[in-house]
């Protein structure tokens, strides 16, 4: 029978940056079932995670009481198998004042003895704004350094790093919804059916308008199905590609000169640069047709409005700040930026990677993009904060691994993000976290991550606590809390709060409110936005500067936000993958995610319905490249690259190139990134997970 709620409480999908709004009803301080709600992005329309992925809250593996590592626990290893049921072998329980005396206490006297640059801290894009905006600030005022970041340097840090250089702001120029005032819509390198499912939906609903869709992908995603033009081209040559694209928009003249004129700067040497980058020289590199690339060109230059959307596989590539610099170049030279229907969409992953960004999670960045190597600027948030700011910019998530690896890092503390799935070279993350003096871990689940640590922290689940989200759109939304959280589980704000106590601080915050008001004070991008409106709204998009501002959905409509209030052109050049295929290695390594889970899968693989639909790792193999191999679907494959190797199933799939291969790296049993590189694009610092060499052979 149908549970009868007895209470419905609204909020916001735990998963993806859509920001889709939704209503828990809840029986028993249980959530019974889950339905949309009518929010801006969403219109009441959920994908299979936000309707079916909310079981995880009452999975019996949640963490329930805090845990420190037993003396006589194993020593920590970077290659175990993870296993929640065994947990007690290497830990024991422990009231919360010892383990906040242990964790804090302990992170101190490292701090004392070796200064605030031994210490780091991971934040998260899951957690409220208020969270990261805490943990950011304790990180800087408690530890005395820069060193915090988060899962967005693995995402779309070189894609901030292009957006901030090129047009002063790394947040999108228009909402996901203007696909349905646009004419031509591009999405290149995402796959918005499963990443951002119901954002594939309006992009869906524009087609049926009128929209022409162009899809550029190396894999064939399935809305490349309804595209009005599907350009397959080979990985790794994005900036050929676009390149040519501009050289096209240049030779006819379809740039935009007015726009070009009164609203940018280099163009000249941008100009220049795709002289040199014609299709017939490009075809061959990218694997498009010059007549292609000229058709396309064309189309985006010449229609009314055209938007560009793209994910990862822009960003996630040592050349992922010069494959953005292509984009922002492209509408800027064509005007199709500051206009409803036009502009440029980086689709964020995380539901609050965008809110965690701003909030100051970064480490070279305080709230609000404010950078921390800017005097007057640190002057601000050291009068704010009554304390002495480090004048230096922090370390990165992937600079942290290394930094531990040469004895500077010594202790962290990490709050629900789990590195050891989710960073490359999974094997060398594990090993550095595993030699740490002190790791401090708070999180909702013994994850790989949490198996390292010295002190476990029971933290909350998403339903479990009140706080504001940004979603891709700027949209600043509120989640409301539906749960109480399991046993001695206690919600993040007060255990990142105690932490900081722990630390010497003067904290005393009693409600979320109070955090944001805090926020906004710094903050002025949402100056405007209080805490009731809020709560009376629901979502308000920023910048938001001044109270009873209705929120900016679209931006950079006169002016950028630079010192000349004009945008710059960057050009860029072709910079092969770190590591190429070769005679040992022979094939390209593909990762991402799956419509069913979710990143490093610690809440679906967690979610019943959704681990029935995907239980098992899988590498999706070109049918050709299996049956070349002996091979047939449903195999068992060994995957190896020059770091690791993991043994999965194989799924026969076309919609990859012959030679590539591609692995969700949600899976801890087949954990991918132990295969990945880590070779960092030099602006953004962002990993390369698109694109490593790697051999596979049965069984
Ligand atoms: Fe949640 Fe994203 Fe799905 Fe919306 S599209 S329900 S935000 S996972």
């Amino acid at each position: 029978a149908l549970a009868v709620p007895d209470k419905r409480v609204d909020s916001v999908c735990p998963y993806c940056g859509v920001g889709c709004q939704l209503t828990y009803n809840v029986k028993d301080n249980k959530i019974a079932f889950v339905e949309g709600r009518d929010g801006p992005a969403n219109h009441a329309r959920l994908c299979v995670k936000g309707r079916y992925g909310f079981d995880y809250a009452h999975h019996p593996h949640r963490l329930t009481v805090p845990l420190i590592r037993r003396a006589d626990a194993p020593p920590k290893r970077g290659d175990f198998v993870m296993d929640p049921e065994r947990v007690m072998e290497v830990f024991r329980e422990a009231s919360w004042d010892e383990a906040l005396a242990l964790a804090g206490g302990t992170l101190a006297a490292i701090r004392d003895t070796r200064g605030g640059r031994a210490l780091a801290g991971f934040g998260s894009a899951k957690g409220s704004n208020e969270e990261a905006y805490l943990f950011q600030k304790l990180v800087r005022t408690g530890f005395g350094s820069n060193n915090v970041d988060h899962c967005t340097r693995l995402c779309h840090a070189s894609s901030v790093a292009a957006l901030l250089e090129g047009i002063g702001s790394g947040a999108v120029s228009n909402p996901v919804m203007d696909v349905t005032r646009a004419e031509v819509v591009i999405v290149i390198g995402a796959n918005p059916t499963v990443n951002h499912p119901v954002a594939a939906t309006w992009i869906k609903n524009a087609i049926g308008n009128g929209t022409k869709l162009v899809v550029i992908d190396p894999r064939r995603s399935e809305l490349a199905r309804s595209a009005h033009r599907y350009l397959q081209f080979k990985p790794d040559t994005d900036v050929a590609l676009l390149n040519a694209m501009m050289h096209v928009i240049v030779a006819e003249g379809l740039v935009d000169r007015e726009f070009i004129a009164g609203r940018t700067i280099g163009y000249a040497e941008l100009e220049a640069n795709v002289a040199g980058y014609s299709p017939e020289l490009m075809a061959p590199i990218c694997g498009i047709d010059a007549d292609t690339i000229r058709y396309v060109a064309r189309l985006y230059a010449t229609s009314k409005a055209s938007m560009i959307l793209w994910g990862m596989g822009i960003s996630q590539h040592i050349h992922g700040t010069d494959n953005a610099r292509c984009l922002i170049a492209l509408a800027l030279m064509t005007g199709q930026i500051g206009r409803p229907g036009t502009g440029l969409h980086p689709l964020r992953g995380q539901n609050n990677v965008q809110g965690a960004s701003d909030a100051g999670l970064i480490p070279m960045m305080f709230p609000d993009y404010q950078r921390v190597d800017n005097p007057a600027a640190r002057a601000k948030f050291e009068q704010a904060w009554g304390a002495t700011l480090d004048d230096r910019p922090g370390l990165t998530v992937v600079e942290i691994m290394h930094a531990i690896k040469r004895g500077e890092i010594r202790g962290m503390y990490i709050m629900g993000e789990n590195p050891a799935m989710s960073d490359p070279d999974a094997n060398h993350a594990r090993e550095s976290l595993a030699a740490l003096e002190h790791l401090v871990v708070q999180d909702i689940f013994l994850t790989e991550t949490a198996y390292l640590a010295d002190v476990i922290l029971p933290a909350s689940a998403f339903p479990e606590k009140t706080g504001s989200f940004t979603n891709t759109d700027r949209l600043v939304q509120i989640g409301r809390q539906a749960l109480e959280p399991p046993g001695q589980a206690r919600q993040d704000l007060w255990i990142i709060e105690q932490m900081a106590v722990r630390l010497g601080l003067n904290w005393a915050y009693t409600h979320v409110s109070q955090v944001f008001d805090e926020m906004r004070r710094t903050m002025p991008s949402i100056g405007g936005i209080t805490w009731e409106r809020l709560e009376r709204e629901n979502a308000v998009t920023y910048p938001c500067t001044q109270e009873g501002d209705p929120g900016t959905p679209v931006v950079f409509t006169e002016t950028f936000p630079r010192e000349s209030g004009r945008a710059r052109f960057v050009p860029a050049d072709i910079i092969p993958a770190d590591e190429r295929p070769d005679a040992e290695y022979p094939m390209v390594l593909i990762t991402g995610r799956q419509l069913e889970h979710w990143h490093t899968g610690s809440m679906t693989r967690r979610s019943a319905a959704l681990d029935a639909i995907e239980p098992d790792p899988v590498a999706l193999v070109h049918p050709l490249d299996l049956a070349a191999l002996g091979g047939r679907p449903g195999d068992v494959v060994t995957l190896a690259s020059r770091r690791g190797q993991v043994v999965l199933y194989a799924r026969a799939d076309d919609s990859s190139p012959r030679g590539a291969i591609f692995v969700p790296f949600c899976y801890y049993e087949a954990a991918i990134n132990k295969l990945t590189n880590a070779a960092l694009d030099p602006f953004g610092k962002i990993p390369e997970f698109k694109y490593c060499a790697v051999r596979v052979k049965l069984g």
